[in-house]
C-alpha cells in the first residue's frame, strides 16, 4: 500500500479524467488527488486521429489536451487499476502498486473491438483505431503504400476514415451490414447521403454484407476478406471500426453493475452496487458511464460523445464534493460532431427508436439540409450537414419535449419533407458493426 494519504482518485486520464480531476480542484478540493491511466501518455484528444492525425495533417504526438489549471495531483500513466476492492477502499494496480481511497471517479472510457483472433484477427495489417498509438501504427501502415484498403464497418469512424484515405488518393472499400452508412446513428435516409459521397469518391462501398474471416500472405499479412455474400475482397491493410465496449473489465468482483454496455450509475454519476443502491464514494462519466436521462424518460443511456465526457465529468466532481444533501441530477441533451467528405455534420439527441425524420431546412440532395426524428409525435433528435445555424433552436425544443414535426419560425420548407428514418432492425443493429463513435 502506498504510504499517501487516502484522498480523491479518478481512474483513467483521458478526457473525462482530467476534466473530472480539474473540477475538483476548480470546486476548491485541496486534498490529496491522484490520477491512474492505463495509457502512458498525458491525456489527450481522440477526434482528431480518426480525421486529421489519419490524413497526416496532425502528428498522434500533438493531439494532447490543453490542461485548464496547473492540476497538483499525482499521476500514475501507464499502470492500469486492475481491481477495486470496496470494502478496503483500495486499489490494485497493474504493478502491484495498492492505493487507498476516499473517493473515486471512475472515467475508463471504451476499447474498440477487435475483429475475433478465429477469424484472422492475429494477422499484421489489421487495425482498431482508438487510441493515439493505434492512429500512430495505422499510419505508419498507411505510408508504406498498401494496395487496397478495407474498412469494416460504416459507422462515424468507419467513414471518417474512408473520407481521409480517399483524400489521400488510396483504394478504399467499405464494408457494412447494413444498406447505407451511419445506419444505426442516422437512420438509411439520412445515411444515404453518406453513400454517395463515399462512392463520388471513388470508394467502392459494398452494403448488406459482412467480412466472415480475413486470410493472410505466408508473412502473417493479411491478403483478403471473404464476405457472406461469397465474394472476395483483395486488402493488405484492414481498419476493424467494429464499435466499442464500455472498460469494465477490471470492475469484475467489485460488486457494480457494470458489464460491456457500461457501468450503471443513478441520475447523480453515483455508481450503482449490485443491489441498486449508488455507492455514495463512488461516481463515473464519460464514455464508460450510462445514467438514467431525464429527456428520455429516466431511460439509461450511454453516449461516446466528447461534449458529455467535458459536462459529465465537472458534473459529476461537482457532486462529489458536494453533501449527501446536496446531490444534483446530471441532465445532458447528447451532441457529438463529424467531419466527413467535405460536410460537417452536427447532431444533437438521441435518435433510437425514432420512426419519422423530416427535413425542415435545405435539402437531402443540396447535401445542406437540417433533419429533425420523431417518436411517438415528439421530437428527439436532430443533425445538420452543413447546415447548423439553426441547430441550437432544435436542440432546445427537443430538451423541451416539443412535438413532431417541429413548427419553429426557422423551417424555411413551404412543405416539411418528412419519411420512415430506416434504422436498423435490432438484429441486425446488433450484428452491425459501430456504435456512434466507436
Ligand atoms: C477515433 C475517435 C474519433 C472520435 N471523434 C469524435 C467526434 O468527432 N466527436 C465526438 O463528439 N466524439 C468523438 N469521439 C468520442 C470521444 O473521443 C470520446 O467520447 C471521449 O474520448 C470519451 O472520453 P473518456 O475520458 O470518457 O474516455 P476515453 O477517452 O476512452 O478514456 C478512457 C481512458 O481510461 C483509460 N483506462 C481504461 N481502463 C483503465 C483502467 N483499468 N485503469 C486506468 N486507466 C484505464 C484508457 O486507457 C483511456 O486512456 C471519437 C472517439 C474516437 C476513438
Amino acid at each position: 500500500m502506498t504510504t499517501e494519504p487516502a484522498g480523491l482518485v479518478v481512474i483513467g486520464a483521458s478526457l473525462a479524467g482530467l476534466r473530472g480531476a480539474e473540477a475538483l480542484r476548480q470546486g476548491g478540493y485541496d486534498g490529496p488527488l491522484t490520477l491512474v491511466g492505463a495509457e502512458a501518455h498525458r491525456p489527450y484528444d481522440r477526434p482528431p486521429l480518426s480525421k486529421h492525425v489519419l490524413a497526416g495533417e496532425l502528428r498522434p504526438d500533438a493531439t494532447r489536451l490543453p490542461e485548464r489549471t496547473r492540476l497538483s495531483a499525482r499521476w500514475h500513466l501507464g499502470n492500469a487499476v486492475v481491481s477495486l476492492d470496496r470494502s478496503a477502499r483500495r486499489l490494485s494496480l497493474a504493478d502491484g502498486t495498492a492505493l487507498a481511497y476516499r473517493k473515486l471517479l471512475i472515467a475508463t472510457g471504451a476499447e474498440a473491438r477487435p475483429w475475433p483472433a478465429e477469424t484472422g484477427g492475429g494477422l499484421a495489417g489489421i487495425h482498431t483505431l482508438r487510441g493515439r498509438d493505434d492512429a500512430a501504427s495505422l499510419r505508419a501502415d498507411l505510408l508504406a503504400g498498401p494496395r487496397r484498403v478495407l474498412i469494416v464497418g460504416g459507422g462515424l469512424i468507419g467513414c471518417e476514415a474512408a473520407s481521409c484515405l480517399r483524400d489521400l488518393g488510396l483504394p478504399v472499400t467499405l464494408v457494412d451490414s447494413n444498406s447505407a452508412p451511419l445506419a444505426r446513428a442516422l437512420g438509411t435516409w439520412v445515411g444515404g447521403v453518406i453513400a454517395a459521397c463515399l462512392r463520388e469518391s471513388g470508394a467502392v462501398f459494398r452494403p448488406g454484407t459482412q467480412v466472415l474471416r480475413f486470410e493472410g500472405d505466408a508473412a502473417g499479412r493479411v491478403a483478403r476478406a471473404r464476405l457472406a455474400d461469397g465474394s472476395i475482397v483483395e486488402a493488405d491493410l484492414v481498419i476493424a471500426a467494429l464499435g466499442a465496449t464500455r472498460a469494465t473489465g477490471w470492475l469484475r468482483g467489485a460488486g457494480l453493475m457494470a458489464d460491456p454496455g457500461g457501468l450503471t450509475c443513478d441520475a447523480a454519476c453515483r455508481v450503482l452496487d449490485m443491489d441498486g443502491a449508488p455507492c455514495p464514494d463512488i461516481y463515473a462519466a464519460g464514455d464508460v458511464a450510462r445514467w438514467p436521462s431525464r429527456l428520455y424518460g429516466d431511460r439509461l443511456v450511454s453516449v461516446e460523445h466528447w461534449g458529455n465526457a467535458v459536462e459529465q465529468a465537472a458534473h459529476a466532481a461537482r457532486n462529489m464534493l458536494a453533501g449527501p444533501d446536496d446531490q444534483r441530477s446530471y441532465v445532458h441533451l447528447p451532441a457529438y460532431w463529424s467531419s466527413q467528405f467535405g460536410i460537417n455534420i452536427k447532431a444533437v439527441g438521441l435518435t433510437e427508436g425514432a420512426d419519422a425524420v423530416a427535413v425542415v431546412q435545405g435539402t437531402r440532395a443540396s447535401r445542406r439540409f437540417l433533419a429533425v426524428y420523431g417518436r411517438g409525435g415528439r421530437s428527439i433528435a436532430a443533425v445538420s450537414f452543413d447546415q447548423a445555424r439553426w441547430l441550437p433552436a432544435y436542440a432546445e425544443a427537443i430538451a423541451a419535449g416539443a412535438g413532431f414535426p417541429p413548427i419553429l419560425d426557422a423551417t424555411d420548407q413551404p412543405r416539411i419533407e418528412s419519411a420512415a428514418p430506416g434504422f436498423p432492425s435490432p438484429r441486425v443493429a446488433a450484428r452491425s458493426t459501430e456504435a456512434v463513435h466507436g
